[in-house]
């Protein structure tokens, strides 16, 4: 199955789109792929190397705005055109290498073209700086309104007092974007975000968690003992973090989708090369309609997945309200990689549950989108309030 037929069926890509597409396609095969098992295996940290090496092709800022050093690929189209390719590839690998869009974000919808120009270009260019995006706390996670932290103001900015958890790239990360309350008597309306080197003062981090899959990247717990942030360091105005947070999740969830979309597409492609060749009982085991509907199955929905995640990335790119159609693409894609990935270990049997094929792995790394940047639970609490 090729997605990009399926999008070419409905849009018509321009050069540049179909250059990137090709780029990142022969980046995920003969880059990605290659290291995928044994970064799973190692489990010892982000391939850092691998993210330069993407950093010179351009792949890890396309989505940077030109006027920043960036590649100029804003829209959120380009972009999960690009997450699907590479993720098709290793979906933790993939998400690593474009993790600067997640901290980008909040910055493009509340940073001054000053904090744009400071903290987006150390992104671009050919040796790209680390970045994270803290908002998760011990007790906050879905209802991330009732985060404890605090920002507490003090001649020239705040203090940021508190704990996060959960936070993807820290330890390698240069430059974080943390969510803080200015007003703890609040719940959204107290959150302000805030611009934070990895050297403050105050600031430090625990050992990496241990993770049941995407390994490429590393999540640790941060703290904050009383870390200065000077006032220009904080994006937006007071008590519009959550709003910044809100937008960025509207994008990220998207782009999600597209990912999760990716990891199913490999799914569906190894297992039926696999059913093509593995015969039982005298035959090829794809003649079964036992295995034969399971991939049709996996089929119909990766094609229903992608064109919900084009959908919301197209209504996104117009400035339409997108919290429905995010929250839709991210649930149908997160659970359809899911069903997909689990489907794929099925058809190679026992061989699927051995770490000798990708398909375990697989299965492990698809878990993780229906978790983070909210829960299907949440995702289908947003659908079902707009019923
Ligand atoms: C590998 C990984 C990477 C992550 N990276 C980041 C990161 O970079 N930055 C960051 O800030 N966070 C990050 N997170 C955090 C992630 O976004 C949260 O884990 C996620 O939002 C869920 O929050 P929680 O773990 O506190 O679960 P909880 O909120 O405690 O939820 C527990 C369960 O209850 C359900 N539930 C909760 N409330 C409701 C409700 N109202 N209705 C129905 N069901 C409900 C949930 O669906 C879930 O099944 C990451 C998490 C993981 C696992």
């Amino acid at each position: 199955m090729d997605l990009m037929d399926v999008t070419r069926s409905i849009f018509t890509l321009t050069d540049e789109q179909e250059a990137i597409v090709e780029l990142c396609d022969t980046f995920a095969k003969e880059k990605i792929r290659p290291i995928a098992k044994s970064v799973d295996e190692a489990d010892s940290g982000s391939p850092v190397d691998l993210f330069q090496e993407a950093a010179k092709v351009g792949i890890t800022d396309f989505m940077i705005p030109e006027q920043f050093g960036g590649g100029g690929y804003t829209d959120l189209f380009t972009q999960c055109l690009v997450q699907e390719r590479l993720c098709w590839g290793d979906l933790g690998i993939g998400n690593f290498l474009c993790s600067n869009g997640f901290f980008a974000d909040p910055l493009l919808v509340l940073g001054t073209d000053e904090q744009k120009e400071e903290w987006l270009r150390p992104l671009t260019g050919d040796t790209p700086l680390y970045t994270a995006l803290a908002t998760t706390e011990p007790g906050a996670g879905s209802d991330a309104a009732s985060m404890t932290m605090t920002a507490t103001p003090t001649e020239g900015g705040y203090l940021l007092k508190g704990q996060k958890v959960w936070i993807s790239n820290a330890g390698i990360a240069d430059q974080y974007v943390v969510f803080a309350k200015t007003d703890p008597s609040q719940r959204s309306r107290g959150v302000s975000a805030f611009l934070m080197r990895s050297d403050a003062e105050g600031f430090s981090y625990g050992e990496p968690m241990k993770k049941m899959g995407q390994r490429a990247i590393q999540c640790r717990e941060l703290f904050f003992d009383d870390v200065f942030i000077p006032e220009a360091n904080r994006l937006g105005e007071e008590g519009q973090g959550f709003l910044g947070l809100m937008k960025t999740f509207d994008a990220s969830r998207i782009v999600l989708a597209a990912a999760a979309t990716g990891i199913a597409r490999a799914a569906l492609e190894y297992a039926t090369n696999y059913a093509r060749e593995r015969e039982t009982f005298g035959k090829p085991i794809i003649e079964n309609q036992a295995v034969s509907f399971r991939l049709a199955d996996m089929a119909t929905r990766i094609n229903a997945a992608w064109l919900q995640t084009l959908q919301a990335a197209t209504m996104f790119d117009q400035g339409k309200p997108v919290g429905e159609v995010a929250a839709m693409a991210k649930l149908q894609a997160s659970e359809t990689a899911a069903f997909c990935t689990w489907a794929a270990v099925q058809t190679l049997g026992g061989w699927g549950y051995s770490r000798e094929f990708p398909v375990e792995q697989w299965m492990r790394d698809a878990k993780l989108e229906e978790i983070e940047e909210g829960t299907s639970d949440i995702m289908r609490l947003i659908i079902s309030r707009n019923l």
